[in-house]
């Protein structure tokens, strides 16, 4: 009779372990979704910068160490968009960490910019003593605004990002293997439609009207994929702030070329393309999400994309 008790006991013990979800952390909510959507059941995902937040303008807080301490994976983008005070706590914890931009060619910060240059405040200690196995040599992660971090707005590279949260997921949680296999290939599967889908609607646009107004450079690698045309006054990290000689050539630029679509961002405080729709005469057209999800539509990566690429053709085509 004990005997069978502590037989059921250790059961039960044993199915409670293997149904805990793994816990993960994630710098930011589009990558939070990545995760959530390969990860299914087997993670519990928290992210340090949520929905409608700024990653660039984010800094730790003693929580967020606390987070990622107990942590079992963290799941970082890479190309600088976390800072050193996140790149060194996640160092520390000692907790296993991959970054989803591994084996992506990164276009240069400058690339796709417009009158500005990135913002580099001098203050993060570049720290180049890989203790881990992870493969950095064909970018310089480090240097932060070298490269442009904003991977996202290309769902083509998005296949590879979450093949690296599957791989990272599957080397933290073994046992979950073909269940994450399974997932990520269905998700792959989604980005793939959720390209095409874009291609159409881009190329149901004449080419000389894909131009848009935003506020930060975050549309760079949608630029290159979809052949549209973005400025941005306020640069890849949206810290830097435009002089008035730039925001006057801009304001030129969009009377010249006749530029209809002008939006603001989730993330940002809405002055500077406010300022600039009211001189140019131009309505603003709405809102992008940039670096951060919203609520639905835009509550998972691939509604936030829908929503953009149907509000940026919506604008362009007026
Ligand atoms: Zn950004």
């Amino acid at each position: 009779m004990k005997q069978w008790k502590l037989g059921v006991i250790a059961a039960l013990l044993a199915g409670a372990a293997q149904a805990a979800p793994l816990p993960v952390v994630t710098s930011f909510s589009i990558l939070g979704d990545v995760a959530k959507q390969v990860g299914g059941e087997r993670v519990a995902v928290q992210s340090l910068v949520g929905a409608n937040q700024d990653a660039h303008a984010y800094h730790m807080t003693s929580g967020d160490i606390k987070k990622i301490r107990s942590a079992k994976l963290v799941l970082l983008n890479g190309l600088g968009l976390e800072g050193a005070d996140v790149q060194r706590a996640v160092k520390q914890s000692k907790v296993p960490f991959a970054e989803a931009t591994k084996n992506i060619t990164a276009l240069k910060a400058e690339e796709g910019g417009h009158h500005h240059h990135h913002h580099h405040d001098g203050d993060h200690d570049h720290d180049h003593d890989h203790d881990h196995d992870h493969d950095h040599d064909h970018h310089h992660h480090h240097d932060h605004g070298e490269f442009d971090p904003h991977v996202w707005t290309d769902p083509v590279l998005m296949v590879t990002y979450a093949q690296n949260v599957g791989n990272a997921l599957i080397q933290a949680d073994p046992e979950g293997k073909a269940y994450y296999q399974q997932r990520l290939t269905a998700y792959q599967n989604q980005l793939k439609k959720l390209h095409s889908d874009a291609q159409a609607a881009f190329g149901s646009v004449p080419a000389d009207k894909r131009k848009v107004l935003t506020a930060h450079d975050a549309f760079s690698y949608m630029a290159k994929r979809y052949n549209v045309s973005f400025i941005a006054p306020q640069g890849v990290s949206s810290a830097a702030e435009p002089s008035a000689k730039q925001v006057a050539s801009i304001i030129r630029q969009i009377k010249r070329e006749g530029i209809n679509a002008v939006f603001v961002e989730n993330i940002k405080d809405t002055r500077m393309v406010d300022r600039i729709a009211k001189e140019t005469g131009v309505r603003v057209s709405g809102k992008l999400y940039s670096d951060a999800l919203g609520s639905a539509p835009a509550d998972t990566y691939i509604g936030m994309y829908r929503y953009n690429v149907k509000a940026l053709t919506d604008a362009m085509k007026k």
